[in-house]
Order: structure tokens, then sequence, then C-alpha cells
């Protein structure tokens, strides 16, 4: 797989040059039962050597107008990008090689870890997944590594908070299973305090996703805050420069 795919239409951050740091299918920390990836197939906790900087490299300097085409580069894609314990040297690549901003989006499993959060924090966007208000929903939802913590987690999630000033966003995927505890989540992200809360339902075809009028209920929790719902953001459209490679991480 490539370390580079898309561009692709993001409802969150418009259109989005994808950035592979494991182009692995699938290595992730969790197994959500929402994942439009399918099913995690090594599911670990430790960072590894995964995508290499070099290769990045190469396959940027392919797209010399991608500048031109996205208006944000995001490392995502074929598991948890902070999993690769050369995210932040891969972020100095497209730096380097593009005018991009660069987001990162992450299932907040190891923020709890120094050198993680240092490494996210030469983003310029850092969106952080929460998907449960306690660990019962998070091991049903997220189905994590049996050494990933909860509360960890979230202590972790807090500490970026105080050492990240740009543009720190909540991701939150409500499914049937959660959508009544958005008051206690709304809780949780107001100790955070991040700039804002994505609302999300899973949006692909093969995945049960909450009505407009649930996620409208959910959202209702989250009124005090600054919030963005899938259903309320405009959907852009965008031609892939390779077809192949940006379906295996974005199906229909
Ligand atoms: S964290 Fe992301 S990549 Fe990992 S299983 Fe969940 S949705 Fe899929």
């Amino acid at each position: 797989m490539q370390a580079v795919y898309g561009p692709v239409a993001s409802w969150r951050l418009g259109i989005s040059l994808g950035i592979d740091s494991i182009c692995e299918m699938k290595v992730c920390s969790f197994d959500c039962i929402y994942c439009q990836c399918g099913r995690t197939t090594r599911r670990i906790a430790e960072r590894e050597a995964f995508a290499d900087p070099k290769t990045l490299k190469e396959e940027l300097s392919r797209y010399p107008y991608i500048s031109q085409v996205a208006n944000i580069a995001t490392f995502s894609g074929s598991g948890e990008p902070t999993l690769n314990q050369r995210l932040g040297q891969l972020i100095e690549v497209v730096r380097d090689c593009t005018e991009l901003p660069v987001a990162v989006l992450t299932n907040s499993s190891l923020m709890d870890k120094q050198e993680v959060r240092k490494e996210l924090a030469q983003a310029d966007i850092v969106v952080a997944k929460l998907d449960a208000p306690n660990e019962r929903l998070f091991q049903e939802i997220d189905q994590p590594h049996p050494d990933i913590n909860f509360h960890f987690m979230l202590d972790g999630m807090k500490k970026f908070r105080q050492e990240f000033r740009k543009t720190y966003a909540l991701q939150m995927m409500f499914v049937e299973q959660n959508k009544r505890y958005a008051e206690e989540m709304r809780a949780i992200a107001e100790e955070i305090q991040p700039n804002e809360v994505q609302i999300n339902t899973p949006s692909r075809a093969n995945k049960p996703k909450l009505s407009p009028s649930e996620l409208g209920r959910v959202s209702e929790a989250f009124n005090r805050m600054n919030y963005i719902s899938y259903y309320d953001s405009r959907k852009l459209r965008v031609k892939p420069f390779d077809k192949r490679e940006t379906a295996q991480r974005r199906p229909e």
C-alpha cells in the first residue's frame, strides 16, 4: 500500500490529502464495531516502525501541485496513526514537501504517552476520538487492546489540552449503544475543553447509523459547546488520484 492516497472529501476538514502512516490493513489498538476498514487484523498497543519518511517523500514528489488541489494533509488511513513510532518524522516530511496544514486523526489510545503527545503537537489540528463515557461502553464500542486503559487515555487527552494550543477537536461516533449517553459524553468533553466537538455517525452503507432526528437529540446535549454534527455539514465531492488506494481506506 502507498502512504499517500486521496484526496478525499472530509465533512470536517474539507478536501484532504490522505497520509497513511501504517500502510497495512488493518493495524490498530482498537477494533471499533463501526470501523469502515473492516475488522482489525493486528490489534497492538505498542508503537512500531511502519511507513518510513523516505518513501513518503518519494510519493509526495509525484504530486507537485497537491497544495492547489487539497486544503489539508490528514494522517489517517489503514489503522491508528500514532502506532507508527516515526509519526513525528512523517509530519516533518509533509511540511517540507507541501504547503498544506497538517491534521492527525487519532483514536486517543496512546495519548497517555508523552512522546506521542509531543509528536501530535507537531500537527496544526488534532482530532481525537472519544466514543464512550465509561469503561463498559468503551469495551463494547471500541474493543481496545487489553493494555489500553480508559482512564489513562482520558488523562492523556486532558494533558494534551494543557500542552497543545492549536486546534484540538474531539470526534464522537454515535451508534445505538451510546446514543443515550450524550450528557455524560458532554461532561467529559467539558473537562477536556476541545476547540470543537464533532458529532458523527457511521456514514458507510454497510454500517448501522443513527437517523438525523436521533443525532439531533444527541447534539442537543452539546448546545453549550462549539460542535458540528454530521448531518448539518456540507458534503463535498472530489476525484482521488488513485481510486484503488483510496477505496481501500474509504469504501463506499
Ligand atoms: S480506531 Fe479507527 S481505524 Fe481503529 S478500529 Fe476504530 S475506526 Fe477503525
